[in-house]
């Protein structure tokens, strides 16, 4: 098992997943309509956003309260190795998938660390680290992701957080 990876974003170590793989609709959080997998067209050369800083001023406050759960990063860096989809457009839609999938488990993993604090009984102890094992593999690659979300865990997690209902 990896030890726990930050589970906030670092976006200056992304490729800007979430402003090229996520749907924006427009209304009370965002400016435009933009599809996933197209790039936001706030998206500067240097895969910053332009509109940094004044978000909400701008109509964007989705963005600015957009937390990836440092999936953004650990994709772009621990997977494809720095690489990015708008120099090779051909990254973007693995990127997407893998981006997906790790939101997925980082999600989990943000849950299982909230029941590691909760004094819980020796079976749900027994459970969580058994869930943490399989969120916690030493690497991840595309296709171990892939087969994660056909996996049984994503499920097995669900059924294991209503339990902790009598803990918290
Ligand atoms: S995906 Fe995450 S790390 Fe990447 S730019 Fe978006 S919020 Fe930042």
């Amino acid at each position: 098992m990896k030890h726990l990876p930050p589970l906030r974003s670092d976006c200056s170590s992304c490729a800007a997943l979430c402003c090229m793989a996520l749907a924006f609709d427009a209304g009370e959080d965002f400016a435009i309509d933009k599809p996933a997998g197209l790039p936001c067209p706030n998206l500067d050369a240097e895969m910053g956003c332009a509109l940094y800083g004044r978000l909400d001023a701008e109509g964007f406050k989705g963005c600015a309260a957009y937390e990836c759960q440092g999936a953004g990063q650990r994709v772009t860096q621990e997977l494809f190795a720095g690489r990015d989809w708008r120099r090779e457009p051909a990254l973007a839609e693995p990127m997407i998938a893998a981006f997906a999938a790790m939101r997925q488990v980082h999600s989990g993993l943000e849950l299982l660390v909230a029941a590691g604090r909760l004094e819980l009984p020796a079976s749900l102890a027994a459970a969580r680290e058994d869930l943490l094992e399989a969120y916690l593999p030493e690497a991840w690659t595309e296709e171990s992701l892939a087969a994660f979300l056909a996996s049984d865990t994503p499920a097995r997690l669900r059924a294991f957080l209503p339990a902790l209902r009598d803990w918290v």
